[in-house]
């Protein structure tokens, strides 16, 4: 299967070459386009694998993924660590770096959950491994059913009406409603372990080698020229990223 869903109907489709997706993401005028992913071994500066796909997002993950596990069957090669930008920063993906390969994830991760108009974010609220509560900035706990919500993915974790009605931090927690709810992913625990690392030496010293990815790419665009490609289709755009 070629890239990956996506539920966005894009603005023109090519009548030459439909599979080609018309994107603006770089910022520039928009044109018909698809991506290249790579696999980099970081330490030896080798390029292990390559995948071409959409020119969407989403397809990022899928190619990582299909790459990691190629590079697995084929080469015998089992990466510890993972660097990657927030494309791959999602819960889903977090989970299945950590619980499905023990891979490190170094890995910015992909939060939407930080408030802007001043109420308190879900940063505020501490997490407690050992009693699986949550601990908010008045010092009062949050517990959860354990029912999940959001397709099966979200636990809420709720403060007691009680504790919120008397509580002078209120305007800035939960004003509209009766008592305050913190969302968990069922993923939050390798969210935890890339934050985690990306606050460590080790994952600064991954920012900085992140950028030898970039480098490959503007090798590809300047001194091959491939920002243009001349053979068409899917399979066309495969065989000359490869190439
Ligand atoms: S409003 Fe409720 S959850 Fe928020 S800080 Fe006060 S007691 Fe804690």
């Amino acid at each position: 299967m070629f890239g990956a869903a996506t539920e966005v109907t894009p603005k023109f489709v090519s009548p030459s070459d439909p599979a080609a997706r018309w994107t603006g993401a770089h910022g520039g005028q928009a044109f018909f386009a698809y991506s290249t992913n790579y696999l980099v071994d970081i330490e030896n500066a080798i390029i292990v694998d390559v995948e071409a796909t959409t020119a969407i997002r989403q397809a990022e993950v899928l190619a990582a993924k299909r790459m990691i596990e190629r590079s697995l069957e084929r080469f015998d090669l089992y990466p510890s660590r993972l660097l990657g930008d927030s494309g791959y920063g999602s819960a889903e993906m977090l989970a299945w770096l950590v619980y499905e390969h023990g891979i490190e994830p170094h890995v910015t991760v992909f939060d939407k959950s930080a408030c802007t108009d001043g109420i308190f974010s879900r940063d505020d609220f501490t997490y407690d491994h050992a009693g699986d509560i949550y601990r908010c900035p008045g010092g009062k706990i949050l517990t959860t059913t354990g029912t999940l919500v959001n397709d099966d993915a979200t636990m809420l974790y709720l403060a007691s009406n009680r504790d919120c009605d008397r509580c002078a931090l209120k305007p800035r927690c939960c004003p509209k409603q009766a008592s305050r709810r913190v969302p968990r992913s069922i993923y939050e625990g390798a969210r935890d372990m890339a934050r985690q690392i990306a606050r460590s030496w080790e994952g600064g010293t991954s920012r900085r080698f992140r950028k030898k990815i970039e480098m490959l790419f503007a090798h590809l665009k300047r001194i091959l020229k491939l920002d243009r490609l001349r053979l068409r289709g899917p399979n066309g755009a495969r065989d000359e990223f490869i190439l």
